[in-house]
């Protein structure tokens, strides 16, 4: 049919687009952190040599059996509950059959009808402050497949290779409702979502190790229409980044379609990043038919009451809720709130520190100031950090204490990450303290009002402010070693 091909119509003007409202909806797939899979016991791990943690179940060898794992229930009932889902008292395996060369056993053990949770919802809060809900229709539970490898060995121009190793890793499945209306608010949700997910325990959502996976549904509709558009999904997007552009692109791709005039197919489609274009990989004409039918080998899931209770009592508390205490008990602003639940080792981190200083909010400033600084420095997380969070908090405790001023922890900080010493054992060996003794301070107080008759007369006049200036020469003299309330105390009693 050469010469038949049409060529596609241009991607849309950012006028076009306007006419028109995007509607997505996500499918997030969540790798469960359980110790073992989700159906025997193999090692759910990532890593591995290849093709070593399988056994006969995993593998799909004919007679092997299913056994559900307890542990795998429960994060999943974690990961419900922190979306504000209904936990199902009775949910159905049901097998999903389809042939690829990574699924051995020829069918994909998933939840189809009767899935764990549904109904939940997750606010995101958009650039002007609004907070926006978005649905969760269903969370349902699943084996994952195998991994192929189509490039990277000497003769992979003729064979691919598989690894059986990831075959029955537990998966949740996240399916929101079509509720996004923009890529901003799709990157929000999945924000949302995986720091849910990461604050429970229930996955670490490393999407370098594939333990996140979205796709999205797209479509676009005229703006004011009530019906939806034929909606196109997007399948592996493996980065946030990704997500956003794919989504962009796609908005583009179907107001471009729909402006010259054509019609868009329904279909399932491939992001490359490469171009930052999305391509056609299958029809819905050839779309699989999965033939789901319930799970012979294993009796539906049941969850009691006492047993919802029980897990419900053991949920940690979420992003939303910490951000929250985090401005009402702390006094912080919501910005550093944000900043510091940005992951859940951060917020831990931080809690830590703020507790042993007796000061929250100077907690705040030098976990997201100098500390940050230092980590980012140095490459590392805050799980890496070398400053345990209780010495960071002395350090503080320090400085409100009286012992230190701000300028010789700052100088004191860079030495305990380097060495993962404790401040006062700096402080010792290298003679740092702030200087609090009168005699000594009372002197140089004295030079600094001699030397600056001008300032003096301003005070006296009524201009209090002035001691600030004073204070600061007090500072500089003693090359940041004053405690700046001993000097501003000894100030007030000699300028009257
Ligand atoms: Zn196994």
């Amino acid at each position: 049919m050469k010469g038949m091909a049409t060529a596609a119509p241009p991607l849309a003007t950012p006028e076009q687009i306007a006419l028109y409202e995007p509607v997505i909806g996500l499918e997030v797939h969540v790798q469960l952190g359980t110790r073992t899979k989700i159906f025997c016991a193999c090692p759910n791990e990532f890593g591995a040599a290849p093709n070593t943690n399988v056994c006969p179940v995993c593998l799909g060898l004919p007679g092997a059996l299913p056994v559900l794992n307890q542990q795998a229930v429960e994060l999943a009932m974690q990961a419900s509950l922190a979306l504000h889902c209904e936990v199902r008292g009775q949910s159905v395996f049901a097998r999903k059959n389809y042939f690829y060369p990574d699924l051995p056993k020829g069918y994909q053990i998933s939840q189809y009808d009767r899935p764990l949770a549904e109904h939940g919802w997750v606010e995101i809060e958009l650039p002007d402050g609004a907070v926006k809900r978005i649905g969760v229709t269903r969370l349902h539970m699943e084996d994952d497949a195998g991994k192929s490898t189509h490039d990277g060995y000497r003769d992979s121009s003729q064979y691919s290779y598989v690894d059986l190793n990831r075959t029955g890793s537990p998966l949740a499945e996240i399916v929101s409702e079509p509720d996004m209306r923009s890529s901003d608010e799709a990157f929000l949700y999945l924000t949302e979502l995986k720091l849910a997910m990461q604050f429970t325990g229930v996955s670490n959502c490393d999407m370098e190790k594939g333990n996140l996976r979205c796709d999205a549904n797209v479509s676009v509709r005229k703006r004011g229409a009530e019906k939806f558009g034929t909606k196109v999904e997007i399948k592996n997007l493996n980065s946030f980044r990704f997500l956003k552009q794919a989504i962009d692109f796609e908005i583009a791709r179907q107001v471009g379609v729909l402006e010259a005039g054509g019609a868009i197919a329904q279909e399932t489609r491939l992001y490359n990043p490469d171009v930052d274009e999305t391509f056609s990989m299958r029809s819905k004409e050839e779309a699989h038919d999965y033939r789901y039918f319930p799970e012979p080998d294993l009796v539906p899931l049941a969850v009691s009451g006492e047993w919802l209770a029980r897990v419900k009592a053991s949920m940690p508390e979420l992003p939303a809720g910490r951000r929250k205490r985090f401005v009402s008990e702390h006094g912080l602003r919501e910005y550093d709130a944000q900043v510091l639940t940005a992951t859940r080792a951060l917020a831990d981190y931080y809690e830590v520190a703020a507790k042993a200083s007796g000061d929250p909010r100077m907690a705040a400033h030098w976990v997201t100031g100098d500390l940050a600084a230092l980590l980012k420095a140095a490459g590392k997380e805050v799980e890496e950090c070398p400053v345990s969070p209780e010495r960071l908090g002395e350090l503080i405790a320090l400085i409100a204490g009286g012992e230190l001023t701000g300028k010789l922890a700052k100088e004191i900080l860079p030495k305990m990450f380097e060495t993962g010493e404790a401040a006062r054992a700096i402080m010792e060996r290298e003679g740092l303290k702030a200087m609090s003794d009168s005699g000594e301070l009372e002197k140089i107080v004295e030079g600094i009002i001699a030397a600056n008759p001008k300032q003096v007369e301003q005070y006296r006049a009524g201009k209090t402010s002035v001691i600030q200036f004073f204070v600061g020469q007090a500072m500089k003299a003693t090359r940041g070693q004053a405690n700046p309330a001993a000097v501003s105390e000894i100030l007030r009693q000699k300028l009257v």
